[in-house]
């Protein structure tokens, strides 16, 4: 029951921890002896198990009182457990069908069993294989439109909304990873940054000299820790979204909190983007990966056209939140102003987007954890000259923000870098 205490489950506590939930045993089938239980966990900060019987299989995810990508010199609280599975429940609410189904969850335990995704690949690694997916931008831009919109004040009122943000309030240590290593460390000398030394050390050096570019990560640092818009993922990026051709899943949702909405689109944007300056280093002949690079940057004005597009349309039809009250916009007069300031809010969140999706960017290139897009290519040189175009845009996405007043504005300077 809940009143057990913490402990780390490893294979065979693990087998009779499910064996006592007639539920799991019942949705694995066979005998417990014969489950299989493998650790796959390949991110920073958990153990996961994947766990096989005759009828099926299910993902256990249990938090470690440490971050396993550092390990136990850096605490980080079980609590994150408890927001992962209230944000995977509430997104399956709102965005059904596109995160794995939670089976079982156990707080003291800090373990979550969910559906298996299965034969689901984690997208990163689909993208450095070269593979476009067709459902993608329907789907995510579903998934961010839905779980955006409907936390936010334009459909909740303002009792319920402050009673979300009173819900993940206490996953400020998830937060403070963010506000350190996105928004602080890679723009000063920090223990943990890492780059592709000695090519970019220049750069490296220069950003830390670059006041212009202090003030812009330091406004977008503001803007994550005041700005409560809605309930976002917090970790969205191509590691947390896993693939088939005809499914995609959103997961890992530990980082939730009620923040600005462009930190989840930009996200996706800026992994998008490191996608493509990372292709070329992944191409066995020259060129041969191009077709995949237009596709790539297609998604990325996609991703923001849909999601405008989809975001727009519930608050046309479902703004039953405490903001922009429709008594104050009445008439033919009205509802026009009203579509205007609409679009307004759109641009003011474009902005938004574009600014986090450059943070996002700069980190992985100089902070500490990286992703796997630029770190698989294995001539330090060619890497380096994938991040270097990488980190041009997203420094001018940063400090020129307004000079990307359309996602096209984003696409066509990455072109220009290739
Ligand atoms: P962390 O918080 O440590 O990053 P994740 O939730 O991202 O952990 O999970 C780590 C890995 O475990 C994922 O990259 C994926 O390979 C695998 N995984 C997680 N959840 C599932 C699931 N529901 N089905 C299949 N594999 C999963
Ligand atoms: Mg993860
Ligand atoms: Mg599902
Ligand atoms: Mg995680």
């Amino acid at each position: 029951g809940q009143a057990e205490s913490y402990r780390i489950l490893h294979e065979a506590d693990l087998r009779d921890y499910l064996a006592g939930r007639p539920k799991l045993v019942a949705a694995l089938g066979g005998g417990p002896d014969e489950w299989s239980i493998t650790e796959v966990g390949d991110g920073n900060l958990n153990l996961v198990f994947i766990v096989k019987g005759a009828l099926g299989g299910v993902a256990v995810k249990q938090a470690l009182p440490y971050v396993r990508l550092v390990g136990e010199s850096w605490p980080l609280p079980l609590s994150r457990a408890h927001y992962e599975y209230l944000a995977l429940t509430r997104q399956a609410q709102l965005a059904p069908g596109l995160v794995p189904t939670v089976l079982h969850h156990n707080d003291a335990l800090a373990l979550t069993v969910m559906e298996l995704l299965e034969p689901h690949i984690i997208m990163r690694k689909g993208l450095i294989a070269g593979t476009q997916y067709s459902r993608f931008v329907d789907d995510i831009t579903t998934f961010m439109a839905r779980t955006l919109f409907f936390t936010s004040d334009l459909a909740l009122t303002a009792a319920e909304k402050k009673e979300g943000i009173a819900a993940f309030a206490g996953n400020h240590a998830l937060c403070k990873i963010t506000e350190d290593l996105i928004f602080t460390d890679p723009y000063r000398v920090a223990e943990q940054n890492r780059w592709t030394a000695p090519y970019l050390d220049a750069t490296a050096a220069g950003l830390r000299d670059d006041m212009e570019l202090h003030v812009a990560i330091s406004r977008l640092k503001l803007k994550f820790m005041a700005s409560p818009e809605a309930l976002i993922h917090g970790d969205l990026h191509t590691g947390s979204i896993m693939v088939t051709d005809s499914q995609t899943q959103v997961i890992d949702p530990e980082f939730a909190f009620y923040g600005p909405m462009g930190f989840d689109v930009g996200a996706v944007i800026a992994n998008l983007l490191m996608a493509y300056f990372a292709s070329s280093g992944h191409e066995r002949s020259p060129d041969e990966r191009r077709a995949f690079e237009g596709w790539v940057l297609e998604t990325v004005e996609q991703v923001w056209t849909e999601f405008a597009r989809k975001f727009l349309e519930l608050w046309r039809k479902d703004a039953a939140g405490d903001a922009y009250p429709v008594s104050l916009f009445p008439g033919e007069k009205g509802a026009a102003r009203l579509e205007a300031e609409r679009q307004a809010y759109m641009q003011r969140l474009l902005g938004d987007t574009v600014g986090f999706a450059a943070a996002k960017t700069i980190r992985r290139i100089f902070g500490l954890a990286h992703n796997i897009d630029f770190e698989l290519i294995e001539d330090p040189h060619k890497r380096a000259v994938s991040e270097a175009r990488a980190v041009r845009l997203a420094r001018a996405m940063m400090v020129e923000t307004g000079a990307f007043p359309a996602i096209a504005d984003v696409t066509s300077a990455a072109r220009k870098l290739r």
